[in-house]
C-alpha cells in the first residue's frame, strides 16, 4: 500500500493546524491536486474582533516572502502591500539617543535588504481567504486533533463546546502537522519512530505593550518614532523591541527572565524601573497604558525545541513549530515554517513516484538547516541585548560591510545571508566561520595600517620637533 502511493497524486491530505504555516501548507497541497482537510482548533480568527496569537506583529522576511509568491496567488505582493519596511535597527541608550544600524550593506532600498513588519493576524486571515476559495480545501474551525494513529492515518478530532462535546475519528492518506510548538502530531510521531528530541525554556520571559500613535488636534495621526527600523533598547542582560504597526502604533515587547519581571509587582515599582531604565520609551508609552497592560497582558515564554525525524514512512510529517520551535530573536520562525512548505513541495515533486523517498529527503535535507536557525536564534538574542552597542561588534560589522562590498563572492554578512536569501541555514553558518577568518585578517591589516600611521605621525612629529629645538638652542646661548 506503500509503495502505491505517490507523491503529488490527487489523495487526501489532513493538514492540522491553521496558523501561518498549515495555511500555506493546505495551499501548496492543493495545488499539487491533492483534497486537503485543514484541522484547526480555535474558532475562525477571521470572525474575531482581536487576534489571540502568540504575537501581533512580525518580521517577514525573504524566505517567507518567496513561499507567499510561490502560490502564485500574488499573496506576496497583497501582505508586503500592508507590511511596514524596516530597513535597519534603530538603538536606544539609556538616556534616550538613538542610533540607526542599516540591515543592507549597500545602503539600498530593495525589498531584499529590509525585513517587514506584517500583522500576524492580517497575513494569517489572507492564508485563510486564499485556501478557502480553493476547491480542493475543506476549512474545519473548533476541531481540535487530540490523537492520532500514524498506521491508520487516523485522527481523532474533537468539536463542540465544553457543554456539548463530540469525538469523531476520520482517516487521510497522509497527515501534515502544523499544530506548533506544543504538537500532538509530533507526540504521536515520538511513539512510531525512534526520535531524538530536544527541548529548553530559556529563563527569558516576553510581554507586550503598546506605543499608540501620536494624534494631533485635528485628529490626524502619525508615529511616535521613526517607522522604518525596529527599535532595540539593549540592556546586556534583558532587551526591549519595537515593531511598528500601519495603524501608525508600535507594538513593544520586553524580554526579561522571569524573576524581573516577577520582582514587580506594584505600579510604582513598574513606573520607577521605566523610568530609570528605559526614559524615552516610557515617555512614549505613557503611565496610564503601561500599568494598565503590563499587569494585564501576558508573559509568555521562550522555548526551542529539535527534533529528529520529521516523518514517519509515508503517512505523516511535521512542519514550522511543530518540528523546529526557536527563540524569536532571528525573527525566523514563521519564515523557516513557511520555507519547510517550499522544500517539502520540492521533495514531493523530484521523488514524484514514492512519497516516503519524498519525506526521507525532507527530513535529510531540513533538518540540519532547522539545528542551524534555532542556535543562531539563540546566538543573536546576545548579540541583540548585549553587542549592538560595542564599537567592537561596530567595528567587526562595518569590516565585514567592506569586504562584502569588495569580494561579495568571499564575504557576506551572516544577518544578510539569513534574512536576504535562501542559502540554507546550515551554509549560511558555515560560511560565516569560514569568513570570519578573512574579517580576522582585514582586522588585523586595518589595526596594522593604524598603528603604521600613529607611528609614522609619532615619528614625523618627532623629528620635526628635534629640529626645531636644535635650530633654537644656539640663539637662546647667544
Ligand atoms: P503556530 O503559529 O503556533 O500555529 C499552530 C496552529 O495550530 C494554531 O493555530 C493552533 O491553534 C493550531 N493547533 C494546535 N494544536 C492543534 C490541534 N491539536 N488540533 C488542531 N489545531 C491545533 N517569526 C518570524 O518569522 N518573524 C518574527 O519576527 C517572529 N517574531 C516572534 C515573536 C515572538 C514573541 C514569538 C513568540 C514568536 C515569533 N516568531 C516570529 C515565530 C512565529 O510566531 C512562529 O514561528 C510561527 O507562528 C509558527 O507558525 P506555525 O503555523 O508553525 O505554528
Amino acid at each position: 500500500a506503500i509503495a502505491k502511493k505517490e507523491a503529488g497524486t490527487p489523495q487526501s491530505v489532513a493538514v492540522v493546524g491553521a496558523g501561518p504555516v498549515g495555511a500555506l501548507a493546505a495551499l501548496y497541497m492543493a495545488q499539487l491536486g491533492w483534497r486537503v482537510s485543514l484541522y484547526e482548533a480555535r474558532s475562525d480568527i477571521r470572525k474575531e474582533q482581536v487576534y489571540h496569537g502568540r504575537s501581533i506583529n512580525l518580521a517577514l522576511s525573504t524566505r517567507g516572502i518567496l513561499a507567499l509568491r510561490g502560490t502564485k496567488l500574488n499573496l506576496d505582493e497583497e501582505v508586503l502591500r500592508e507590511a511596514i519596511p524596516m530597513r535597519g535597527r534603530m538603538i536606544h541608550d539609556q538616556h534616550g539617543r538613538q542610533s540607526s544600524q542599516a540591515y543592507g550593506v549597500h545602503g539600498e532600498a530593495s525589498r531584499w535588504t529590509y525585513i517587514n513588519s506584517v500583522d500576524r493576524g492580517k497575513l494569517n486571515c489572507r492564508l485563510l481567504d486564499a485556501a478557502e476559495k480553493h476547491p480542493n480545501i475543506k476549512l474545519k474551525f473548533g476541531h481540535k486533533v487530540v490523537h492520532c494513529q500514524p498506521d491508520l492515518g487516523a485522527l481523532v478530532v474533537e468539536t463542540g463546546t465544553d457543554d456539548a462535546r463530540e469525538t469523531f475519528t476520520i482517516s487521510h492518506d497522509f497527515i501534515i502537522g502544523a499544530d506548533g510548538a506544543f504538537s500532538t502530531i509530533r507526540r504521536a510521531l515520538m511513539r512510531c519512530t525512534r526520535m531524538d528530541y530536544q527541548q529548553a525554556y530559556i529563563p527569558h520571559c516576553y510581554r507586550e505593550l503598546t506605543i499608540q500613535a501620536r494624534v494631533d488636534a485635528e485628529g490626524n495621526r502619525s508615529f511616535a518614532m521613526d517607522p522604518y527600523h525596529l527599535h532595540i533598547w539593549p540592556k546586556m542582560s534583558y532587551m526591549m523591541i519595537a515593531l511598528p504597526n500601519t495603524d501608525q502604533s508600535f507594538t513593544c515587547t520586553l524580554f526579561m527572565p522571569q524573576e524581573k519581571f516577577d520582582a514587580i509587582r506594584s505600579q510604582q515599582q513598574l513606573v520607577e524601573f521605566f523610568q530609570q531604565e528605559f526614559p524615552d520609551a516610557y515617555e512614549l508609552i505613557g503611565r496610564e497604558s503601561l500599568c494598565e497592560e503590563y499587569f494585564r497582558n501576558p508573559l509568555g515564554s521562550l522555548i526551542s525545541i529539535k527534533c529528529k525525524p520529521y516523518h514517519y514512512q509515508d503517512k505523516m510529517v511535521i512542519i514550522g513549530d511543530a518540528a523546529h520551535s526557536m527563540v524569536p530573536f532571528y525573527g525566523q520562525g514563521m519564515n523557516a515554517g513557511m520555507e519547510d512548505v517550499m522544500i517539502l513541495q520540492e521533495m514531493l515533486l523530484r521523488y514524484q513516484n514514492s512519497l516516503s523517498d519524498a519525506l526521507d529527503a525532507y527530513t535529510a535535507l531540513r533538518h540540519d538547516d532547522a539545528v542551524a536557525i534555532c542556535d543562531l536564534a539563540m546566538y543573536n538574542y546576545v548579540e541583540m541585548r548585549a553587542h549592538v552597542h560595542s564599537p567592537v561588534y561596530r567595528a567587526r560589522k562595518a569590516i565585514e560591510g567592506v569586504l562584502y562590498r569588495l569580494m561579495p563572492s568571499y564575504v557576506v554578512p551572516l544577518y544578510t545571508m539569513v534574512s536576504f536569501t535562501t542559502i540554507r541555514y546550515s551554509e549560511a553558518t558555515r560560511r560565516s566561520q569560514r569568513q570570519g577568518r578573512w574579517i580576522y585578517i582585514a582586522s588585523g591589516v586595518a589595526l596594522a595600517v593604524t598603528l603604521g600611521l600613529a607611528f609614522a605621525a609619532t615619528t614625523i612629529s618627532l623629528s620635526h620637533h628635534h629640529r626645531r629645538h636644535r635650530q633654537q638652542a644656539p640663539t637662546s646661548a647667544a
